[in-house]
């Protein structure tokens, strides 16, 4: 932040964040920081630093069952061949998508991991 400061001092605060723009704006309104960066000391500029690399955070509630999304757990990946997705111990069983400990980030990896799974299952059949 404070490299950012020399050389973009016009930039907001909520600019220099790599974040959704309403989840910025509220950091940056909590933080009182919604002056340039040029503007704010270097003192200041590291307190907010360390207070958004240590920001708590208490979700207030869930959207239920149907929303929800499992990213860890499932048949480890040890126990499977990377080729053809196989159980090492349980030869004719495949084991592919959801129900496999792989984690995608969010943007479409899971249904990538799902399809590239089936597919390579599929073609040891
Ligand atoms: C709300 C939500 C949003 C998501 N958004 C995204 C996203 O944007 N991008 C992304 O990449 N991934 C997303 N995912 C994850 C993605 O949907 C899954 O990773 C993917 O669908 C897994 O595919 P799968 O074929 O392994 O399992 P599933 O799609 O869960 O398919 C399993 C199928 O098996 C059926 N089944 C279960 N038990 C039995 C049984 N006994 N007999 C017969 N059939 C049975 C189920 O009805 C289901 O149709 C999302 C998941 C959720 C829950």
């Amino acid at each position: 932040m404070l490299a950012a400061k020399r050389t973009r001092p016009n930039t907001g605060l909520k600019a220099l964040l790599d974040l959704p723009e309403r989840l910025a704006q509220a950091l940056v309104e909590r933080l009182g920081a919604t002056t340039p960066i040029g503007q704010l000391a270097d003192k200041a500029l590291t307190t907010i630093e360390q207070r958004l690399a240590d920001w708590p955070f208490h979700p207030n509630c869930t959207e239920g069952f149907a929303k929800a999304e499992v990213t860890v757990g499932g048949v480890s990946t040890d126990a499977l061949s990377s080729r053809t997705m196989m159980a090492q111990r349980v030869p004719g069983l495949y084991v592919i998508g959801e129900a496999v400990d792989v984690t995608g980030w969010l943007g479409g990896y899971n249904f990538q991991w799902a399809w590239a799974s089936g597919w390579a299952a599929a073609q040891a059949l």
